[in-house]
């Protein structure tokens, strides 16, 4: 079983000197939140995540959750660590203050969001779909709805779930076929969703499900798809969970990974309908889960960092102990000492360097978007940044977790080291929470074609700034490889512009490519730090391994 260690001092770095954190509280307006309280929350959530999230890792992946009639049991111990985790209060630690949370900026939630993936990330995907609950309560929900659910699912009382895939609508949910028909206060759902995570447990006294349908007179495709929300036990007067809703997983998935992440098919509305209340307007859901995509395809990107730390940590353990060959004195020699192995666990270590910086900072970003005034270049830069996240981190996650696999020579194939679980666990990544296909169409279309390339123009342009830095600090090498990568991506750029246009099949099949380029290591897209100038160049050079 592979232990995990919170990567602390590697988050400290990238607040201090990427994000700027202490200047990024300052213009929040959270005057008592600073670089020293974020390190502090992040050596904490490292504890829990090490010595109780991280060893259920492999229990869940080898006891998975499993249905027994109606009821989806999770893996042994998960309910504890849960418990742990909501106890703490670590549920609460974005959210408004308003609904119960504690405020702090989303870059700190991202950081350590990081570390419980890293330790068990078919646990922290239930966690990861309630933020995007009251993501999408928060900002659409009337008062009433509010009230009832948000500071539950804040404190983590009750978890909540999205509900969008149905059998023939994944990729494209303008098919969505679910129906929801009006009834007194409330409507009455019925349909059946597929692929739902954490759509049934036993960990909490309720769970909400956020579910997409179709109202009788809605018009067809996208323009015709409401939000509701279905709560697993309906409220009684005194808003407590009472009689059951007529909704219910009736199967598991068998999957490839995340097997203590249950995926459920949901049944809605076998009974006459279940109880669902309309979130916002009638025909706007859609829009409505497009306001948390961004958060939501981010934190799978970060999913993607996060596994990938924990096999580079994996394989550094596994070649430090593995012998192969002796030298003339007939000692051994660690694996870790061949050149090749290096080569690899060098690969991984500035793969989860590069991810971390480029998830940080494009965390910030969604913080700096929501600071008062205007703020149209951070949004646009947020909008940029979210499908080369959620793309490249996940694609990357699939080549780390895959060399990690190689350090351990046969083991590796074995599931008994545990190498293989991570590789599976991460093959999901670049299918959910929309497809890396549908990621590099929206960058292309959405975040290039249809302002010009404007928005990424800027992205390079600041990025061309960092070769002064790396040439100030001695790293002439790397700041020569940079520039290439640099300009690699301002000609797809042009490429892609001059073309597309007139040929849908280079938009069509250059995009994940496009993708890929603006993500790659050599030219991660670090924030061009605004006039930054290195503070502890040291830090700056590629460091030995720990
Ligand atoms: C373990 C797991 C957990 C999940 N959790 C949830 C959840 O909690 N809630 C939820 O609602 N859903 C969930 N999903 C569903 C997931 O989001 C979908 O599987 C995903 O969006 C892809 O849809 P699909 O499976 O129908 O594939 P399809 O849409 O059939 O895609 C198949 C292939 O076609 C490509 N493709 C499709 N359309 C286009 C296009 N227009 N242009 C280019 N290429 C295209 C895709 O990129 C892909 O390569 C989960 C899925 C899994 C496996």
């Amino acid at each position: 079983m592979s232990i995990y260690n919170a990567p602390a001092q590697d988050t400290a770095f990238v607040l201090d000197q990427l994000v700027e954190f202490d200047q990024l509280c300052q213009a929040m307006g959270l005057e008592e939140v600073n670089l020293e309280l974020a390190n502090v929350v992040v050596e904490e959530a490292g504890k829990l995540a090490s010595e109780v999230l991280a060893p259920l890792n492999a229990v869940g992946d080898q006891n998975g959750a499993r249905l027994d009639s109606d009821k989806v049991i999770e893996t042994a111990g998960f309910s504890d660590a849960y418990q742990q985790y909501m106890e703490n209060g670590w549920a609460t630690l974005t959210a408004p203050e308003a609904f119960g949370g504690q405020a702090l900026p989303n870059v700190v939630g991202t950081a350590i969001n990081e570390l419980w993936h890293s330790a068990n990330m078919a646990f922290a995907l239930c966690p990861m779909l309630t933020q995007g609950s009251i993501e999408a309560l928060i900002a659409h929900g009337s008062d009433e709805l509010k009230d009832q659910y948000l500071s539950r699912l804040v404190s983590g009382e009750w978890t909540g779930t999205m509900n969008l895939t149905e059998p023939n609508a994944g990729s494209d949910l303008a098919a969505v076929s679910t129906k929801a028909v009006p009834n007194g206060d409330h409507y009455l759902i019925s349909g059946q969703k597929i692929y739902i995570t954490w759509g049934d447990h036993q960990m909490t006294p309720n769970i909400v499900h956020l579910v997409l349908a179709r109202l009788p007179d809605a018009p067809a495709g996208v323009k015709g798809i409401s939000l509701f929300i279905v709560p697993k036990f309906l409220l009684d007067e005194n808003g407590e969970p009472a009689e059951l809703n007529d909704a219910k997983c009736i199967s598991l998935e068998h999957k490839l990974g995340i097997h203590g992440s249950p995926t459920c098919t949901m049944s809605f509305g076998d009974n006459g309908g279940a109880v669902g209340y309309l979130v916002g307007e009638e025909n706007k859901g859609l829009a409505y889960m497009f306001t948390m995509m961004n958060h939501a395809r981010q934190s799978v990107g970060l999913q993607g960092l996060a596994i990938s730390e924990r096999a580079y940590q994996q394989a550094v353990a596994y070649a430090k102990e593995r012998t192969q060959g002796s030298r003339k004195d007939g000692t051994k020699i660690p694996i870790i000492e061949h050149p090749d192995v290096r080569r690899m666990l060098m690969a991984m270590r500035s793969g989860c360097e590069s991810m971390r910086a480029l998830a940080l900072v494009a965390a910030a970003e969604i913080d700096r978007s929501h600071i008062d005034g205007d703020q149209t270049a951070a949004k646009a830069r947020v909008e940029l940044l979210t499908p080369i996240v959620k793309g490249w981190m996940t694609e990357m996650a699939n080549e780390l977790t895959s060399l990690n696999i190689q350090v351990h020579g046969g083991m590796g194939f074995i599931e008994e080291a545990g190498a293989a679980q991570h590789y599976r666990d991460a093959r999901i990544l670049a299918i959910y929470e929309g497809t890396n296909g549908i990621q590099a169409l929206d960058l292309i279309g959405r975040k290039t074609l249809s302002d010009n390339g404007a928005a990424l123009a800027d992205l390079l342009d600041e990025m061309a700034g960092i070769e002064a830095d790396l040439r100030a600090c001695g790293l002439d090498k790397m700041a020569n490889r940079f520039v290439a990568s640099v300009l690699r991506a301002r000609e797809i750029r042009e490429f892609i512009l001059d073309r597309a246009a007139a040929d849908r099949t280079v938009d069509g099949c250059g995009r994940v490519r496009f993708l890929n380029a603006d993500g790659l290591p050599n030219g991660s897209l670090l924030n061009g730090k605004r006039g930054h100038s290195c503070k502890s160049p040291n830090r700056c050079r590629i460091k030995l391994l720990r």
